[in-house]
């Protein structure tokens, strides 16, 4: 079977965490198995819709480096949906009501006070003509609903495994609006079937919308696709997404730094039962992906685990790999050895710029034993100097003064860096430079 899937998202918000994993999942799902993937901007709801929600999810899609084989908007769709409608009328699944939300409301309310589950009591199915005329006459317009039929509903999830509904526990959904516009579910529906979709992977929020949209497929003469409901994040400690982490946009990330990769990475095992991996190329991670391995329970979504994942990412990346963003962080200047040198202490690449800063001033040398500092500096080997030279600098330091390790060197590191940790000081002595040292190894005397 040639596997055909949709990441449909509505451009009403900023794109963020919970539906990039949807958008990765389903387009890992259809890179490995040679499938095709649409990319469906569902903004049927017109007022909610915008046109810069829209281009900030295709921008987060490019930056994850995710491509897509074809591109609709539903809003393009209306004559389409239009006949499925005509259709949908005239083989009675369709029915017109004529209640206010207030009248719904009432109801609702009615039965909740009575301990009876919130479904749509079909008054509707019983009004006569006479009674939707003098409704039309009032300047009342029908919204629509779709009849299901009150037997059970079943599919086999390839998240949940067997899922089973009874038509008769669910409201009728409404899929025509009062103004004639159709609804998601009925949208959704029949893009599904027009564009041949064979496994529709989304949220676990839309579960009992599938069971409405199972019979919607028969109605309109399709075999459903195949499901896969996938749990919602939540926190780290379990809770529901906060708001501030829920929101955690794929702009903010971008804007932070952070890697596509962890992201990708991240978002491929989390909730399936594979390690969590620092994947660097992205074939990698498409050839080991398995869709099967994804489980019901909840995965715990934690800032802390994608930003170490994305050191580790980071320390495997190559001068080559980088350079073009060094020179959008304005550090065109940093040459390899420097890459090589402070990739080790980076969580994320924003943070080369601290470390360049670091060697190439200016910093405030911390120097609490001036006496030390003068002593280490007479004993400075003179230049050129290579990789050897700090570990002769020490050495001679250490005979003269008899200090070691941590009395060794980190007065010498604050005295070089203003800092208690950072890279190699072997390696960024160098970096640093003859004259940066000696200044800086100055800097009590001269500020004395
Ligand atoms: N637009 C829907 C959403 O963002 C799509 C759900 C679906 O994949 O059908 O939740």
């Amino acid at each position: 079977m040639s596997i055909k899937v949709r990441f449909a998202p509505s451009p009403t918000g900023m794109m963020h965490v919970g539906n990039a994993r949807t958008a990765l999942i389903t387009w890992l799902f259809a890179r490995a198995n040679n499938g095709h993937l649409l990319l469906r901007i569902d903004d049927t709801d017109q007022e909610r819709s915008k046109d810069e929600y829209e281009q900030a999810i295709e921008d987060g899609l490019r930056w994850l480096n995710m491509n897509w084989d074809s591109h609709a908007r539903q809003r393009d769709r209306g004559d389409v949906y239009d006949t499925k409608i005509e259709m949908l009328k005239e083989t009675g699944f369709l029915y017109p009501c004529y209640e206010t939300p207030e009248e719904l409301d009432l109801k609702r309310k009615s039965q909740l006070s009575r301990k009876l589950p919130p479904i749509y009591d079909r008054e509707a199915l019983n009004l006569s003509d006479e009674q939707k005329q003098a409704y039309e006459a009032k300047g009342r317009k029908p919204h629509w609903r779709f009849k299901l039929m009150h037997k059970p509903i079943e599919w086999d999830d390839i998240v949940r495994g067997p899922v089973k509904f009874s038509g008769a526990d669910l409201s009728d959904p409404v899929l025509i609006r009062e103004d004639g516009s159709p609804l998601y579910h009925l949208c959704s529906v029949i893009d599904d079937i027009e564009y041949g979709i064979t496994h529709v992977i989304r949220g676990e929020d839309h579960v009992s919308n599938t069971a409405c949209h199972v019979q919607m497929f028969e109605a309109l003469g399709a075999k459903p696709p195949i499901f896969a409901h996938l749990p919602l994040l939540s926190d780290k400690d379990g809770g529901k997404l906060s708001k501030r982490i829920g929101s955690l946009s794929l702009k903010d990330l971008q804007e932070d730094g952070l890697e596509p990769m962890s992201i990708i990475s991240l978002m491929a095992r989390l909730g399936s039962s594979d390690p969590i991996e620092p994947f660097t190329k992205v074939d990698d991670v498409i050839a080991n992906f398995d869709l099967s391995k994804f489980s019901r329970g909840t995965p715990k979504f934690d800032a802390e685990e994608l930003y170490r994942l994305n050191a580790k990412i980071l320390h495997e990346l190559s001068y080559d790999q980088v350079k073009s963003r060094l020179d959008d962080l304005g550090l065109s200047a940093m040459d390899e050895d420097f890459w090589l040198a402070i990739r080790p202490n980076l969580t994320k690449i924003t943070d080369a710029k601290e470390w360049w800063q670091v060697a190439k001033g200016p910093v405030t040398p911390v120097i609490d034993e001036p006496e030390f500092i003068a002593q280490a500096l007479d004993l400075l080997p003179a230049a050129p100097w290579d990789e050897n030279t700090w570990s002769t600098w020490t050495s001679a330091v250490k005979e003269a003064t008899g200090r070691k390790g941590k009395q060794l060197f980190m007065p010498l590191r604050q005295a070089l860096t203003g800092m208690e940790h950072g890279p190699e000081l072997a390696l960024l002595l160098i970096l640093i430079g003859e004259e940066k040292v000696k200044e800086r190894l100055l800097h009590n005397k001269k500020a004395a």
